[in-house]
């Protein structure tokens, strides 16, 4: 059944959010759009975006004192839910001794050690601030390693804000990128190559004319940031086979499936091994970290060791390190994966029964302990081009599980999380919520 795309966005004066109007009113008058974040400011869903106050376990709660479920969760670095005693106690022990040194710390070789120890596919690491420095940072040094200047990467995959990642297909299958940011040179996006999703054809035809002058090729391994358009295993392993073929490297942007699909990511589960990796968000705890890394020989190349230079301040800032370390010393705990996924089905799999038993035509997308909202009626998306533009469905539902106490990232191409203190108990109110509200919309 389709929804009637009639449906009225009514006042919902029943709740009160008064205080966020007003907090919003002067967020305007501080910074552009009212936010240090674009997807912040509710621009896809109406209304103002909802100042939070307060998180702990799985619930968040508005200046206005409302309560939600909480399934941003800080647009995924929070794997442990809010405000989880041991990363408090983390953070809490270690700001004690001081806020940043600006010299090597302990902390810095245990989160290395915790990560290293455990991963088969990078030798070395380096941390940063964010998934975007991280980013940033690996393209020089892929570029540095190879000698080559040009970077493939795929539609519909998110690398942050890097000048060279902000770039979309160009017409014709095998083009240079074209910008689609203001401010980045042309000369810039010419160095991107911009490819469909899932297609081992145009990833051929591309190498075979350009191969040899292609640095590496960046994909979300698990690409979640433009709806979850899970790619065929088959495609990744193509993909790897010919980085290895015309002497480029893999790089896998695991800045959201790292630590979320698996405490070895999209890399372990999808058995394919990259040659530079990037994570960020759960790495960090809640605290601003992101990290790349890749085997000794390439990592070999990075300054003060190597020609490729890259720093940072605040990099493996100890405070953010021993969060880090708190969280992801959860994770690392036998069945901790297996059960956030066993969760997020049965969640799942509740709604979309009742999606399924009213002819709704909407369906929930998962792996791991992330969801996506696809109303499309297809259950295999796994291209950019072939999401439903028309969003109003999802900002009606989104507008509906507000007032029902439910918090989604503001956007339909956002994916969910769920965290570790998202428990059974929680899960089925929020399930209950996800129905009322598609009921609201289709009948
Ligand atoms: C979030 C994200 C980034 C950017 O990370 P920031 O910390 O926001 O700079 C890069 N790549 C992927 C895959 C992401 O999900």
């Amino acid at each position: 059944m389709r929804a009637t795309r009639s449906y009225i966005m009514e006042s919902k004066t029943a709740i009160n959010r008064t205080s966020s109007e007003k907090l919003f009113e002067v967020a305007k008058t501080y910074f552009p759009g009212g936010v240090n974040s674009p997807v912040r400011a509710f621009k896809s869903v109406e209304g103002a975006p909802i100042f939070m106050k307060k998180g702990d376990g799985c619930h968040i709660w508005d200046e206005d004192d409302n309560q939600y479920i909480d399934f941003c969760c800080s647009w995924g670095p929070l794997i442990l839910g809010h405000n989880h005693p041991s990363v408090y106690n983390g953070v809490m022990n270690a700001m004690k001794n001081g806020a940043s040194f600006g010299t090597p710390t302990v902390l810095e070789n245990e989160l290395a050690d915790l990560i290293l120890s455990r991963n088969p596919f990078i030798d070395k690491i380096r941390f940063v601030s964010s998934g975007t420095e991280a980013v940033m940072s690996a393209l020089r040094l892929a570029r540095g390693y190879t000698g080559r200047k040009k970077v493939l990467k795929f539609e519909g995959c998110y690398h942050g804000h890097v000048d060279s990642m902000l770039v979309k297909a160009g017409s014709g299958l095998v083009t240079f990128g074209t910008s689609s940011s203001a401010g980045v040179p042309e000369e810039y996006a010419n160095e991107t190559i911009v490819l469909p999703l899932n297609d081992i054809d145009a990833l051929r035809e591309c190498f075979e004319k350009q191969g040899s002058e292609i640095a590496c090729a960046i994909i979300e391994p698990i690409p979640a940031n433009n709806g979850l358009l899970l790619q065929e295993k088959s495609f990744l392993k193509e993909l790897r086979k010919i980085c290895s073929e015309f002497g480029s490297l893999l790089f896998f942007d695991e800045v959201i499936s790292g630590f979320r699909v698996g405490f070895n990511g999209a890399s372990e589960l999808l058995e394919v091994a990259p040659d530079i990796i990037t994570y960020g968000k759960i790495i960090g705890g809640g605290l601003p970290v992101g990290a790349y890394g890749a085997k000794k020989e390439i990592m070999a190349q990075i300054s003060p060791d190597g020609p490729v230079y890259q720093a940072g301040t605040l990099s493996g800032n100890p405070v953010a390190m021993a969060a880090g370390i708190a969280q992801l010393t959860e994770c690392a705990k036998p069945g901790f994966y297996e059960d956030q996924e066993k969760r997020t089905k049965t969640f799942v799999e509740s709604i979309n029964a009742h999606a399924s038993k009213n002819e709704y035509d909407f369906e929930m997308i998962t792996i791991g302990s992330i969801f996506w909202l696809s109303f499309a009626g297809k259950k295999r998306i796994q291209k950019a081009d072939q999401i439903d533009p028309n969003m109003d469905l999802f900002k009606y539902l989104f507008a509906e599980l507000l007032d029902r106490g439910v918090y989604l990232g503001p956007s339909g191409y956002e994916v969910g999380f769920i965290s570790q203190a998202h428990t059974t108990t929680y899960l089925e109110i929020a399930a209950k919520a996800f129905c009322d509200s598609l009921d609201a919309i289709y009948k």
